[in-house]
C-alpha cells in the first residue's frame, strides 16, 4: 500500500485549510496507520508515545467527525472526552485541538487541577463540544454535577502507562464506569503493561490495533551518549556542554524537584538563561516556564520526569540526563523529548559512579549500549571505583576522578556562592577551550 498523504482522508475544508497552515504534507505512520479506521468509527488501540504524532492522529479524525454531524452544544455535556495524566498534556492536547480545528466552530475547555474552578465550571455550564481533562479535576466537577458523561460519543485515553504510573487507574474506573455503552474510544500508551490489560478489555470493542515507534527506535533515532563524571563535577560539566552554542534549546532533567531547582539557579548563575518545572510549581509558574522554553527566552529548561511527561515543544536540540531516571523507561521517554517529528536530536547522559547499576538496566532496556563520551575534561575514571557501587549506597566512600584541569583553562570558578557543601569542596571550573561541546564528542566505547 502507497503511503497515504492528508488529501486521501477527504478531511472537510476548515482542517485541510489548517494542515496546510501548518505546513503538515505527509501524515506520520501513526496517523496514517489510524486515521481512516478512526474516520470510520473503529475503537482503537493505540501503542506510541509522545513525539510520533499521536495527538492530531486522533485529534483530525474526532474534529472531522464532529464538523460533519455539528449540533448545538448541550450545557455540561461534552461530546467528546480526552484525558490525559499531566496538566501539561492535557492544555497541549487542548491546544492541539484548537489548532486543527481553528476553522470550525466548535467549542472546547480544559479542566485540570492546580487552577481555580469558576472559570472551568462556567464553560462546563455553556456547553462545550470537545472536553479536555486530568482524571483528578475530572472526577471532583463529576461529583458537583458540573458535567455529565451521559452525553459523550467519543472517548480518549491517553498515556495510559503514565495513569497507571501515577496511581490514576481507579480514578479512570470510575469515569469509564458512567461513560455512555454506545461510544467510540481511543485508547494510546507508549507501553502496554499487563495491569492495562483488563481496562483495554472493558474499554474498547474489536479495536484496531496500530503499533508505532517500539521504544528502541527512538534510543536508534536519537545521538546518545553516556559521559562519566563524578557528582561533584555534574555541574562543571553541564556549563561547559552549554557553553557550546550548538546546544540551542536544551531540556535538563533531575531526579528531584528541589535539584531541579538548583540546577536552574546554578546555570543563572552562570548567565544561562534557564528555568526550572516540577510539581511543587504553581500552575502559573509552570506556563510561564514553558512558554519561555518555547518562544526562546529560556535556553534550558530543567523538569523532574512527572512534569516533563509530554511537553509538546520542537526543536530541543539536547536532553540532558543530569541524573539518571530510576526507571529505564523513564530514559525512553526523556531522550523522545528531542528528535521529535523525524528532527535530529541529541541526548547526553551524566553518570557518576554510583549511577552506574541504573546505566546497565536503560541499556538492557533498549537493547544497546550507549556510547561513551572520551573526550571530556571532567573524566571519571571507572578503573579507579569499586566495581559493586549502587545507588542505594550513598555517596562514593573515596573522591575519586577529580576533574583534569583541561589544557588553556581559565579556571575561573563558576557560582561560587551557590555551591552548598553537597556540590563539591572545590569550586567547578569551567573549560575555556576543548572542553565538550554540544555535537563534537569523540566517542569511543570502552568501559
Ligand atoms: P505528538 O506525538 O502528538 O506529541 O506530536 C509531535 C509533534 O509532531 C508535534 O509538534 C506536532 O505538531 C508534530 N506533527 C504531528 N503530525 C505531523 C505531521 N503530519 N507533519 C509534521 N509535523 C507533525
Amino acid at each position: 500500500m502507497n503511503t497515504p498523504t492528508f488529501a486521501d482522508f477527504e478531511f472537510v475544508e476548515p482542517i485541510r485549510l489548517a494542515l496546510e497552515a501548518e505546513n503538515y504534507t505527509t501524515p506520520t505512520p501513526i496517523q496514517a496507520q489510524s486515521i481512516p479506521h478512526l474516520l470510520a468509527g473503529r475503537d482503537l488501540l493505540g501503542c506510541a508515545q509522545t513525539g510520533t504524532g499521536k495527538t492530531a492522529a486522533f485529534a483530525l479524525p474526532i474534529l472531522n467527525r464532529l464538523a460533519e454531524s455539528m449540533r448545538p452544544v448541550v450545557p455540561k455535556k461534552p461530546r467528546v472526552l480526552v484525558l490525559a495524566p499531566t496538566r501539561e498534556l492535557a492544555q497541549q492536547i487542548d491546544e492541539s485541538f484548537a489548532t486543527y480545528g481553528r476553522g470550525l466552530k466548535l467549542r472546547q475547555a480544559v479542566v485540570v487541577g492546580g487552577v481555580g474552578y469558576t472559570p472551568q465550571q462556567r464553560a462546563l455550564a455553556r456547553g462545550v463540544d470537545i472536553l479536555v481533562a486530568t482524571p483528578g479535576r475530572l472526577l471532583d466537577l463529576m461529583g458537583q454535577g458540573d458535567v455529565r458523561l451521559d452525553g459523550l460519543e467519543t472517548f480518549v485515553l491517553d498515556e495510559a502507562d503514565r495513569m497507571l504510573d501515577m496511581g490514576f487507574l481507579p480514578a479512570i474506573e470510575k469515569i469509564i464506569a458512567v461513560l455512555p455503552k454506545q461510544r467510540h474510544s481511543l485508547f494510546f500508551s507508549a507501553t502496554m503493561p499487563p495491569a492495562l490489560m483488563p481496562l483495554i478489555q472493558r474499554l474498547l470493542k474489536d479495536p484496531v490495533k496500530v503499533e508505532v515507534a517500539p521504544q528502541s527506535t527512538t534510543a536508534e533515532r536519537v545521538d546518545h551518549r553516556v559521559m562519566f563524571v563524578s557528582r561533584d563535577n555534574k555541574r562543571a560539566l553541564l556549563e561547559a556542554v552549554l557553553s557550546d552554542s550548538s546546544v540551542k534549546r536544551a531540556l535538563v532533567f533531575s531526579r528531584t524537584k528541589h535539584g531541579a531547582d538548583k540546577i536552574a539557579k546554578w546555570l543563572l548563575l552562570a548567565g544561562v538563561s534557564s528555568d526550572a518545572i516540577h510539581g511543587n510549581k504553581s500552575q502559573t509558574a509552570r506556563q510561564r516556564a514553558l512558554y519561555g522554553f518555547r518562544d526562546g527566552r529560556t535556553r534550558v529548561l530543567v523538569a523532574t520526569d512527572i512534569a516533563a511527561r509530554g511537553i509538546d515543544i520542537d526543536n530541543i536540540t539536547h536532553v540532558i540526563n543530569f541524573d539518571l531516571p530510576m526507571e529505564p523507561e523513564n530514559y525512553v521517554h526523556r531522550i523522545g523529548r528531542t528528535a521529535r517529528a523525524g528532527a535530529e536530536g541529541f541526548a547526553l547522559t551524566f553518570c557518576d559512579g554510583e549511577e552506574r547499576g541504573l546505566l546497565r538496566g536503560i541499556e538492557r532496556t533498549i537493547n544497546q549500549r550507549i556510547p561513551v563520551v572520551e573526550n571530556h575534561p571532567f573524566k571519571l575514571n571507572l578503573a579507579t571505583l569499586p566495581m559493586s557501587e549502587g545507588r542505594s549506597s550513598g555517596r562514593p566512600p573515596a573522591r575519586p576522578g577529580r576533574p583534569q584541569r583541561p589544557a588553556g583553562s581559565s579556571g575561573r570558578p563558576v557560582g561560587r556562592g551557590a555551591a552548598s557543601s553537597t556540590e563539591g569542596d572545590q569550586p567547578p571550573r569551567r573549560p575555556a577551550r576543548g572542553g565538550p561541546p554540544g555535537r563534537r564528542f569523540g566517542a569511543a566505547s570502552g568501559r
